[in-house]
């Protein structure tokens, strides 16, 4: 056994997610693009603020909260990951300790409540952190937290509790870290395009043809994994948790999650509770 290389479900050698904050009605639209191309993702949500049943906005406003039935109809069953963003979207580092772990779990357990879901993951309001914010986020459970630092690179993060993304999709690179993305064969290690933004954005840009065109440029190719934030962390995680023998040549999966990776230029997968020989 060398050094394994991580590939991802079904031997796949990409992945992609996409991240998009505050829960808007323009989010409705986004999915309808997401789902036509294949593309899965996270969408961050603020448990406090959505807006009152029968809001109606002025025209031309492009940033537009949904209501709680909205936000309901809109993902629930839709495949995405609904994640943390604070219940009142309040700059976390400003708050003593108690409050922002307050904030925090009581977001959680609110979209918890609404979707029947475990949420474990979490984006930062405003994208701003300290030392404090990341240890309120792990004694609350929380696994992974996005920033909003563009690295302009594929490599999966060092740190999932300031994560940082790719790029936001008004980022001038953003076609041209696409191309990359695909057309390049051999990466070192597994890569992962990590695109983050706000779907109001679209509105207030008038550029949706952005969006569309990413979309249908990185869609449905079979060579790439589209997850959600959370399916990318525990998939990790579940490589990380492999077991090996003294010599390296055996390796046991004690996860839920089927790992598959490269020894000596030759694929393996592991199902759960399976050990398998290397050679
Ligand atoms: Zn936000």
């Amino acid at each position: 056994m060398s050094r394994l290389r991580l590939r991802y479900p079904n031997g796949r050698c990409k992945a992609l997610t996409l991240s998009y904050d505050d829960g808007v009605q323009t989010d409705v639209r986004l999915i309808e693009i997401m789902k036509a191309h294949g593309l899965k993702g996270t969408f961050n949500l603020n448990s406090d603020l959505f807006a009152p049943e029968g809001t109606v906005y002025p025209k031309g406003q492009a940033q537009r909260r949904m209501t709680y039935r909205e936000a309901l109809e809109c993902f629930r069953d839709s495949g995405m990951e609904i994640a943390v963003h604070g219940a009142d979207h309040p700059f976390w580092e400003r708050l003593p300790e108690n409050v922002c772990v307050r904030d925090i779990i009581r977001d959680r357990e609110q979209l918890e409540e609404m979707f029947g879901t475990i949420v474990r993951g979490a984006a930062y309001p405003f994208g701003t952190h300290s030392d404090m914010t990341v240890e309120a986020l792990r004694v609350c459970g929380i696994k992974y937290c996005r920033t909003v630092v563009s690295t302009g690179n594929f490599l999966l993060p060092a740190d999932w509790l300031r994560m940082p993304a790719t790029c936001h999709h008004n980022d001038p690179r953003l076609m041209d870290l696409a191309r990359n993305f695909v057309e390049t064969t051999r990466f070192n290690d597994p890569p992962l395009f990590y695109l983050w933004g706000h779907s109001y954005e679209f509105d207030a840009c008038d550029n949706w043809n952005v969006i569309e065109e990413f979309a249908q440029y990185v869609g449905n190719r079979p060579e790439i994994w589209y997850a959600t934030n959370i399916e990318i962390y525990d998939y990790i995680d579940a490589f990380n948790s492999l077991q090996f023998s003294a010599s390296g040549s055996r390796v046991y999966n004690p996860t839920l999650i089927e790992v598959w990776f490269i020894d000596q230029d030759k694929l393996y997968s592991v199902k759960p509770g399976q050990t398998v020989e290397l050679k």
